[in-house]
């Protein structure tokens, strides 16, 4: 690993004074919370910041609830919020997408600030051997026509088919997430749905936030029947693995009639995704085997596999019919 300069700010206005922007090459400075991805990729050398700033002493760990609203600070760790009642009791979805992410070990120290920008596991990435438009924009890209078994088959291009490798966001984005930043002394909100970019012709820049901007908080809004939801992993072993696909699913039901349904899809796109065209299909419609298949179906429109992980697509849509069937299931 690399040499790097270290500082420990005691607030958050000192933290946004002092940190120098890391730049898309993995250089300048980075924020410091649990450092299970920080970390990893020091040690590969994809990431090589010269100073790091520690946010550890900077609060920002409560779990608020008002109502309908859930306030989490962006140092909430995983396990945290996987235990808390607004989730496990109010929104499964929310609890389950945490705890069949990462290890016991990753969970009592990853943050939900850090698990929203968890960087992608495409192989290619974490290789610098190889050629990568995200790591060293205009490099060119070894995964496609490279083995791609696990990469994204929605949202991708041609300069970039990495997959967002995280489940809580797509279980999140499902109840309006908004995200809270500061930048120096300027604070902002953005919708979850908005933070991720698609890789286009610039995959290096992942994210609409600056160099030098701090996530603070997250806060949804949980309605009461989002009791009925429920997150369905597909992988290659039952713990400790990256989604092959995945559904997070949350219903409202009037009898067999679906008045609202929400559904995420894990493992298959380049950014957090939710399925709204899907959702707008079972609007007002009795779910079956048959709607919930179509349903699959439809949030698959546009995929496009790239040779190995042509699989996720039939997988891909029966994980969300499945998903859908289970959820509708509950009381
Ligand atoms: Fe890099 Fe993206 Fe290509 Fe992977 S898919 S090698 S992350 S550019």
């Amino acid at each position: 690993m690399r040499p790097f300069a270290y500082a420990r700010p005691k607030n958050v206005r000192d933290a946004t004074d002092i940190v120098t922007p890391m730049g898309v090459a993995g250089q300048g400075g980075a924020w410091l919370a649990g450092g299970t991805t920080l970390i990893d990729l020091m040690k590969l050398d994809v990431l090589r910041p010269e100073q790091l700033t520690d946010i550890q002493a900077l609060g920002m760990d409560e779990i608020e609830t008002d109502g309908e609203t859930v306030r989490l600070g962006a140092r909430v760790t995983m396990a945290q919020a996987a235990e808390h009642p607004a989730f496990k009791e109010g929104a499964p979805v929310l609890s389950q997408a945490l705890w069949k992410a990462a290890s016991p070990q990753l969970r009592n120290v990853a943050t939900l600030g850090g698990n929203l920008l968890q960087r992608t596991r495409c192989p290619y990435f974490r290789d610098v051997s190889k050629a990568c438009n995200k790591r060293e924009p205009g490099s060119g890209c070894d995964a496609v026509g490279g083995y791609n078994r696990l990469l994204a088959v929605l949202g991708t291009s041609e300069n970039c088919i990495a997959n967002y490798p995280g489940d809580w966001a797509n279980a999140a984005i499902l109840f309006d997430a908004v995200v809270e930043t500061r930048r120096g002394r300027r604070g902002r909100a953005i919708e979850l749905g908005k933070l991720h970019r698609l890789p286009g012709d610039a995959p290096a820049r992942e994210t609409v936030l600056e160099d030098d901007e701090l996530i603070t908080a997250i806060e949804l809004t949980v309605p009461s029947w989002a009791r009925r939801s429920y997150y369905l992993k597909v992988r290659d072993r039952e713990s400790y693995a990256f989604a092959n696909t995945g559904a997070a699913v949350a219903l409202d039901m009037d009898g067999d009639s679906v008045r609202e349904a929400r559904i995420g899809l894990s493992g298959v796109a380049t950014t957090p995704w939710r399925a709204r065209e899907a959702e707008a299909f079972l609007r007002g419609k009795a779910l079956s085997e048959e709607t919930a298949m179509q349903a699959g179906a439809i949030a698959f429109e546009g995929a496009r596999g790239w040779g190995h992980n042509d699989f996720k697509i039939p997988l891909g849509q029966r994980t969300v019919a499945r998903a859908l069937l289970e959820t509708a299931r509950l009381s």
